[in-house]
């Protein structure tokens, strides 16, 4: 079975095609600069026979036109992976937003599209180009079917005491004020790939699922479902990321906007963009902030610091929740690579079972390895994350 996954963004597109038979990619890429006077294409090709780069560099006026010059590269007849396009058996499109009306993945019609733009008010950034993409594939493949998979979706289990906020109920029912949670397709499939590779029952798994990178959540998952993550209405909300501030105390925003001349919109870019471990020190990306450090820098000391108390926090919070923890999974950028981070998290938490073994938790690898000493109770793992892989195997589950 192959399938076909997209990920559209305002000025960008992203697919990776895979063999599902293997759950292998055959082909993938990025389409950048979209609607500027000259766009990128990044086409890479992944067949065992072949492993190549195309890079097409001219204007790429729409996403379209975008998913046109992919798919003439997808069948190419030198470097293509298939002879036709309708050998595709299915396209999964990331939604960021499902809102409550997804609570899985799901064949997309008309009323699922309406049900999508209903969404674009709670994630205007993402939700309107995800519908262009979906848009795009409808009029370029007629014949394959378009599967909906919600970032939000796997965060629907959470109780309405996890999820709601203590504002007025009204807030809930008119307006849809809820924690939604985000990186859900990160979660899924890191707690699901952890479980297997502790040999358990993800059903019988308790696990704290750390996705840091750029963005950054945290979720409690009990028994293979989420209990609570860090994220909330929006991606926002939770631990301080590259530039996104996470939780802050709601007074602040008031109080900002009496005491400086900025405008809400001015202040929520500010939140969103000029916060976080950016605010702190000026720098967002957490390898230029280990080389600040390094030399002396105070303030990226202090980022780091920051980003590693907040985190540590949400494990104790996790802990208590979830009651037993059989381990924590990182994963994404900082997750994945990063060990002195990922040590510093778990320092002096012997008490909740947690111990790392220093040597195993610096190596260099991108396969999962598991990081804990052998007398630490809870175990410890790096699993990369594959959401595009997660997303095919969700768009397999529905066709079956
Ligand atoms: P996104 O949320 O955009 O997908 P990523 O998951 O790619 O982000 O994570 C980006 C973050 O990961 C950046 O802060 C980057 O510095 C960090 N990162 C990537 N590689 C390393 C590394 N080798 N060591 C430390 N941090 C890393």
């Amino acid at each position: 079975m192959k399938i076909l996954v997209i990920n559209a963004g305002s000025s960008s597109l992203k697919y990776k095609l895979f063999n599902m038979d293997n759950a292998r990619v055959m082909a993938g890429g990025i389409i950048e600069r979209i609607g500027e006077p000259q766009g990128i294409l990044t086409h890479h090709i992944y067949t065992k026979d072949c492993k190549k780069k195309i890079v097409q560099k001219q204007e790429i006026k729409n996403h379209k036109r975008g998913m046109h010059l992919a798919a003439n590269l997808i069948i190419d007849s030198k470097n293509g992976v298939i002879d036709d396009i309708n050998q595709i058996d299915a396209i999964g499109h990331r939604v960021v937003q499902g809102g409550e009306a997804f609570a899985s993945a799901i064949l997309i019609d008309e009323k699922v599209k309406q049900a999508i733009k209903d969404n674009n008010t709670l994630a205007p950034l993402h939700n309107p180009p995800n519908l262009a993409g979906i848009k795009v594939a409808e009029e370029l493949f007629p014949h394959i079917p378009n599967i909906g998979v919600f970032d939000t979706q796997f965060h629907r289990t959470m109780s309405s005491k996890a999820f709601l906020y203590a504002l007025p109920h009204e807030f809930y029912t008119k307006f849809k004020v809820r924690k939604y949670g985000f990186h859900g397709t990160s979660h899924k499939y890191v707690s699901r790939k952890a479980a297997t590779l502790m040999e358990k029952n993800i059903n019988k798994t308790n696990l704290i699922t750390l996705h840091l990178g750029n963005g950054c959540s945290i979720c409690a998952v009990e028994k293979g479902k989420c209990k609570d993550t860090s994220m909330g209405m929006t991606p926002l909300a939770g631990i301080m990321m590259g530039t996104r501030s996470g939780d802050i105390d709601p007074a602040i925003i008031g109080y900002l906007l009496e005491q400086t001349r900025m405008t809400i919109k001015e202040l929520n870019t500010v939140l969103n963009k000029k916060s976080g471990l950016k605010g702190i020190c000026g720098l967002n990306d957490m390898r230029d902030i280990h080389k600040a450090s390094a030399k002396g820098n105070e303030k990226a000391t202090l980022a780091i610091d920051m980003f590693c108390f907040q985190v540590k926090k949400y494990i104790g919070a996790y802990a208590a929740v979830l009651g037993h923890v059989d381990a924590l999974v990182f994963t994404a950028g900082i997750g994945e690579n990063d060990d002195m981070i990922r040590l510093k998290i778990c320092e002096n938490l012997s008490f909740l079972g947690i111990k790392i073994d220093p040597e195993k938790n610096r190596q260099k690898t991108s396969k999962p390895f598991y990081l804990h000493s052998q007398d630490s109770r809870v175990q410890v793992w790096v699993v990369p994350t594959n959401e595009e892989l997660q997303i095919a195997r969700d768009v397999v589950q529905i066709l079956g």
